[in-house]
């Protein structure tokens, strides 16, 4: 009887302890769940930044066309910059309490300025209080000065993506830097700000390309996510791609000008949804300069 007792007692006990670690191990699902994410996101990562960019719209298709995958960002390893004791290294902008930042993600749009799928993006970023990366096109920042102005003017990061959206590897040096300092010359007189960032055409950059960049003191950024959304992916498609590829420093390519016929209707369609969706998996939504400046973020994708 006793025996009985204590064997079903010990058996209650048992079942406590298992309830008990699989309390504890459910309460930490979200996180493992997060985690598995951010490895997703990580593998293929690098994958994405083979991909060649989009085509640019006609109106900035001036030069030479990028043979797709001849030329691309580099496919490296994935890995984070250095780390003190494991933790990332502190962000000099924040505050000290902030010592558990979330995972950060950043979404950009190429080609633009334009006066149609500019406006609306950036009508969606102020209704969710969103900030994003605009890598800006010469000759479109010249048609377009003051939507050039209202992106900065609403708390956005502007990049350099050349004069004429040229492919700089088939340049001479010298055309390669007038494409770079004509575009940097007009994003500073419509905006009153100095691009620290430049996104080559389709991503395409060779060592020569990457030293006229960092000579003009600026960072190259690619991406970790090709929405392609410039060849009318579907929204459904965008989604799906978008977050289960998402990770800890991802970069999000998208269009605000270009592409096939009303492609951007999509991205349009999209952006709200991956907005939602993304906060509501703990993501931030930073622009790249901050990204940046948080330490945290690939290296294969800003260089
Ligand atoms: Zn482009």
């Amino acid at each position: 009887m006793w025996g009985k007792r204590l064997i079903s007692g010990r058996a209650c006990l048992s079942a406590l302890c298992i309830a008990m670690l699989w309390a504890a191990l459910a309460g930490c699902s979200p996180f493992r769940e997060w985690q598995a994410v951010g490895l997703t996101g990580s593998g293929s990562a690098d994958a994405a930044a083979i991909a060649p960019e989009a085509k640019p719209g006609e109106e900035t298709a001036i030069l030479a066309e990028a043979t797709p995958g001849t030329t691309s960002p580099d496919a490296e390893t994935a890995v984070q910059p250095p780390k003190q004791g494991g933790k990332p290294l502190p962000s000099p902008d924040k505050p000290k309490e902030d010592t558990k930042p979330r995972p950060r993600v950043a979404l950009t749009f190429d080609d633009g300025p334009d006066n149609n799928y500019t406006v609306r993006i950036l009508d969606i970023l102020k209704e969710y209080d969103a900030k994003a990366t605009f890598f800006l096109v010469g000759t479109q920042v010249k048609k377009y000065p003051d939507i050039a102005k209202r992106i900065v003017d609403e708390g956005h990061a502007v990049g350099n993506h050349s004069w004429s959206h040229g492919d700089l590897t088939k340049l001479s040096v010298k055309q390669r830097a007038e494409q770079i300092d004509k575009a940097q010359q007009i994003i500073e007189e419509a905006t009153g700000t100095t691009p620290r960032l430049m996104r080559a055409p389709y991503g395409a950059v060779s060592k020569d390309v990457l030293a006229t960049i960092h000579d003009d003191r600026m960072k190259h950024v690619a991406w970790t996510v090709d929405t392609k959304d410039w060849a009318g992916s579907s929204v459904e498609d965008m989604y799906k791609n978008v977050m289960a590829n998402t990770g800890d420093g991802g970069i999000i390519l998208m269009h605000s000008f270009g592409g096939r016929k009303n492609a951007l209707e999509h991205t349009v369609k999209l952006l709200p949804k991956i907005i939602e969706d993304l906060r509501a998996k703990g993501y931030e939504l930073v622009t790249v300069e901050e990204m940046i400046d948080s330490g945290v973020y690939k290296a294969s994708a800003i260089k």
